[in-house]
C-alpha cells in the first residue's frame, strides 16, 4: 500500500509516501518514494519537495491555508513532474496516516479516522489548543481531497504514554483537579520513544515483554522516556510538552512560583509569561544566543562564549538527572538510547550527559561514539558497560505509515 503521511503544524504541513504492508513491515522492507515540507503555509509558502534518490526542489507559491497545501502536494504527486514511481493518479494513494499530537485519555492507539473520532479529536483541543487544531485542519482536507473510499488514520503522540502508572502520571496536587479536568501528566513523542524502543529489541533480539531501556529524544523539544517491559512507565514531558527536560527554547522543569513572582516583578501577564517559557527560554534563554545546539556548540568552541556553555552544561545536567532517576524508578534498565536530531548526530553532548555516569556502569567507547552520527544506529558504549548505550535514529513518519496499514487491515498492534 502506498501510504501519505501527513504531519500538519500550525503553519506547515510535512509528509512522506511510503510503500509498507504487512509483509513488508514483517521485512523491514517498506520504502519512502517520496517527502517534503510546506513552510509558511498562510501566504508565500516555501516549498520543499523530493523524490525518493532525486534532487531536492525548492519552490515558493503563494498558498491560503492547509486545504491549499495538501492539494498542491497531492498535484506536485501526480503531476509527470514528480515521476514518483507506481503513483500516476490519487487512485495510488490508498490510505493516509495523519500525527495527531494529543489523544487525551481517550486514545490509547491509533485508529480509523471516522466522524466521532473527528470530534473525541475537538474535545481535545483545549488541551493543545496549537497542535490539534491543526491537525484536524490536516484531517478534513485530506478527507475532501482525496474522497470518503481512501481510509484514514489518527496516530497519537501521547498513546504510547497510555500506560503510564498512576504514580507517573497524576500530579500531587488536590485529586478533584485530576477529576474535573483530567489534569495529569500525558506526556509527548510517544511515536517516536515506541519507534526507538521497537527498533532497540529488533537490534538486540528481543521480546516486547524484555525491553527495558531510557530512550532520549533530544531534538528541539525533548524528552525522556522510561519503558519497562515494553511500556512507557514514565516520561519527562507533562500535561504539555514544557515539562522536563532543557529544550531548544522551553525551560522544562522549573518552580511554578516563579509565574506569580516573575508577574509581579516584570509586570507581564501569564500568557506573556507562558509564551517566554515555551519560546524565549531553554538553550536560547541561557545563552541569549541562539536554541540550535549545533551552532551553541560552535560558538562555546570558536569564541569560549561563557552563557553558551552554561546553556549547554544545563542542558546536559538535566538529562543526566533523568537518567538517574529513571533508573531509580526502574529498578535498573538495560539502555540509554538516544535519538533526536543532537541525540543522533552529537557525539560531544553525549558524551558529557554519560560523563562520570560510570558510577551507574555507564561508560562510552569514545570512537564508536564519534563515529556513530548522520543517520548510524548502533551501540556506543564501552565494552564493560553494564548499562548499554545506543544511538537509533528515530522515524516516526516510518510507524505511522505502519500503524496505518495495520490498523486499516484491522491487524492487532503487536507495539
Ligand atoms: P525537531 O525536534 O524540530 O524535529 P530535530 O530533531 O531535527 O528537531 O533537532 C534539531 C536540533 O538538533 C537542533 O538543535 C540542531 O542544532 C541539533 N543538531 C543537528 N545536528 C547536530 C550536530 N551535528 N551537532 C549538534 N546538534 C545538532
Amino acid at each position: 500500500m502506498n501510504i501519505l503521511v501527513l504531519n500538519c503544524g500550525s503553519s506547515s504541513v510535512k509528509f512522506q509516501i511510503i510503500e509498507t504492508d504487512l509483509d513488508l513491515i514483517e521485512k523491514n522492507a517498506d520504502k519512502r518514494l517520496a517527502g517534503g515540507l510546506i513552510e509558511r503555509v498562510v501566504g508565500q509558502a516555501l516549498i520543499t519537495l523530493e523524490v525518493e534518490g532525486q534532487a531536492k526542489i525548492r519552490r515558493a507559491e503563494p498558498l491560503r491555508d492547509h486545504r491549499d497545501a495538501i492539494d498542491y502536494i497531492l498535484r506536485w504527486m501526480i503531476s509527470p513532474d514528480s515521476k514518483i514511481s507506481n503513483i500516476n493518479s490519487l487512485a495510488g494513494i490508498h490510505a493516509v496516516g495523519h500525527r495527531v499530537v494529543h489523544g487525551g485519555e481517550k486514545f490509547t492507539r491509533s485508529v480509523m479516522i471516522d466522524d466521532a473520532v473527528i470530534s473525541q479529536i475537538e474535545d481535545s483541543i483545549e488541551l493543545a489548543p496549537l497542535h490539534n487544531p491543526a491537525n484536524l485542519k490536516g484531517i478534513h482536507a485530506a478527507r475532501e481531497l482525496l474522497g470518503p473510499g481512501v481510509p484514514q488514520v489518527a496516530v497519537f503522540d501521547t498513546a504510547f504514554h497510555s500506560t503510564m502508572p498512576e504514580t507517573s502520571y497524576l500530579y500531587a496536587i488536590p485529586y478533584q483537579l485530576y477529576r474535573r479536568h483530567r489534569i495529569r501528566r500525558y506526556g509527548f513523542h510517544g511515536t517516536s520513544h515506541r519507534y526507538v524502543a521497537y527498533r532497540y529489541r529488533q537490534i538486540m533480539g528481543l521480546k516486547r515483554e524484555e525491553t527495558n531501556i531510557i530512550t532520549l529524544h533530544l531534538g528541539n523539544g525533548c524528552s525522556a522516556c522510561a519503558i519497562k517491559n515494553g511500556n512507557s512507565m514514565d516520561t519527562s514531558m507533562g500535561f504539555t510538552p514544557l515539562e522536563g527536560l532543557v529544550m531548544g527554547t522551553r525551560g522544562g522543569d522549573m518552580d511554578p512560583s516563579l509565574i506569580e513572582f516573575i508577574r509581579n516583578k516584570e509586570g507581564m501577564t501569564v500568557r506573556e509569561i507562558d509564551t517566554m517559557l515555551n519560546k524565549q527560554s531553554g538553550l536560547l534563554g541561557v545563552s541569549g544566543l541562539t536554541n540550535d545546539m549545533r551552532e551553541l556548540l560552535d560558538e562555546e568552541a570558536e569564541k569560549q562564549d561563557r552563557r553558551a556553555r552554561l546553556a549547554i552544561d544545563i542542558f546536559c545536567m538535566r538529562v543526566k538527572k533523568y537518567i538517574g532517576a529513571y533508573l531509580a524508578e526502574m529498578g535498573g534498565a538495560d539502555a540509554v538510547v538516544f535519538t533526536g536530531g543532537i541525540g543522533e548526530n552529537s557525539a560531544a553532548i553525549r558524551e558529557r550527559i554519560c560523563d562520570g555516569l560510570e558510577c551507574i556502569r555507564l561508560g562510552l567507547d569514545k570512537k564508536k561514539n564519534s563515529a556513530t552520527i548522520n543517520g548510524k544506529e548502533g551501540e556506543i558504549s564501552s565494552s564493560g558497560a553494564t548499562l548499554k548505550a545506543l544511538v537509533i535514529p528515530t522515524n516516526e513518519e516510518l510507524l505511522i505509515a505502519r500503524d496505518t496499514v495495520r490498523t486499516v487491515k484491522n491487524v492487532p498492534r503487536r507495539w
